[in-house]
């Protein structure tokens, strides 16, 4: 059985449906994220993991126990959170320790395994400070090594990176995927960014209006969108209703399903290519945006405006107003379509 298995788990507040039928299978020492536009259940879904709230319908496991009804005191669940929710008037060392001290640890034993804990989250030399001496990210690594420091089941991230600036954010996605592979931790992670996503997991749990639209690695998801919603929300996929696309490029597409294409996989180029496994679309520049080493054009070819992602190559810069190719790979075409999904998800 799964280490923790979510099971029917319906959450209502009044009439309004969090969690929709929940059902959701962890394995010891994953790293999960659930994957979601704000307000789509996934804090609620961790807080119900944590026992901070309770389940309307449903059972949750953790570690072959019903869990569902023990206390939150009593689940033994790291987690950490957006704010930092330090105490204030406490040193770095007092604050990490501070769990350890109430389960009434020895004092030497409570050191020790907070000078471990300092280095793993990489703060030696700041014990003795207090919360408003450091930086928004020193002090998440704090909130960080409080969680991990009593040995937890399980670690509930709930978006911890995101009030913290790129740079850092990134630093700390690595450091956090670290320590989840030294520790063996099982973690759940929540985020509302899909790179970040991509980074930090195992398996990405991408919900949708309180149920899960799909589960998988972050290859698999990003590369195979089961519904236009996953493939709007991962992949920035080019969406193309079939009945239009048909008419673009001359072969039968159901007019039923979405034509999804990732902006990558198109090619530009100023004359006219000749390959018979992708199809050749005659398109006009409109303009471009740099995205780190892509440049993402949009480009209008007939009724349908395609967004292409192309290196960021000053020899190969396109202008607003020509004429180009593009080149889509035909086994880069999917053919999505929701009423399956919603159809399985019932
Ligand atoms: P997410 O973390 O994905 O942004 P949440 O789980 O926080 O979403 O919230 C999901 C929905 O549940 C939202 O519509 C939110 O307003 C509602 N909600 C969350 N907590 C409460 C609460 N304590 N009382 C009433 N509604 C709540
Ligand atoms: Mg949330």
């Amino acid at each position: 059985m799964a280490y923790i298995s979510f099971q029917n788990v319906v959450k209502r507040f009044g009439d309004n449906v969090v969690l929709d039928h929940i059902q959701l299978d962890i394995e010891k020492g994953n790293l999960v994220t659930l994957l979601g536009p704000s307000g789509c259940g996934k804090s609620t879904l961790l807080r119900c993991l944590a026992g901070l709230e309770q389940v309307t319908e449903g059972t949750i496991i953790l570690d072959g126990q019903d869990v569902t009804h023990v206390p939150a005191s009593q689940r033994n669940i790291g987690m950490v959170f957006q704010q930092y929710s330090l105490f204030p008037n406490m040193t770095v060392e007092q604050n990490i320790g501070f769990g350890l001290k109430m389960q009434k640890m020895p004092k030497d034993e409570i050191a020790d395994h907070v000078r471990r804990a300092v280095e793993l989250v990489e703060l030696k030399g700041k014990e003795n400070q207090y919360p408003a001496s450091l930086s928004g990210g020193q002090q998440q690594r704090v909130a960080l090594a409080r969680s991990i420091v009593t040995h937890p089941k399980v670690l509930l991230l709930d978006e911890p990176l995101s009030a913290i600036d790129a740079k850092l954010r990134k630093a700390l996605q690595t450091r956090i995927r670290e320590i989840h592979q030294e520790l063996g931790l099982t973690t759940v992670f929540v985020t509302h960014d899909q790179d970040e996503a991509m980074v930090m997991s195992d398996v990405i749990e991408l919900f949708h209006d309180g149920r899960i639209e799909q589960s998988g690695s972050p290859v698999s998801v990003y590369t195979n969108p089961v519904s236009t919603f996953a493939a709007s929300f991962i992949g920035s996929y080019n969406q193309i209703p079939g009945g239009q696309f048909a008419a673009l490029t001359g072969d039968a597409f159901d007019d039923a399903c979405t034509v999804a294409i990732r902006p990558e996989t198109i090619t530009l180029t100023r004359r006219c290519p000749k390959n018979p496994d992708a199809y050749t679309l005659k398109g006009t520049v409109l303009g471009s945006t740099p995205r780190g080493n892509v440049l993402r054009y949009s480009i209008q070819v007939g009724q349908v405006k395609f967004h292409v992602d192309a290196l960021f190559r000053s020899f190969h810069i396109f202008d607003p107003g020509e004429t180009l190719y593009l080149s889509i790979p035909k086994h880069d075409c999917l053919c999505i379509s929701d009423k399956e999904v919603h159809a399985n998800a019932v």
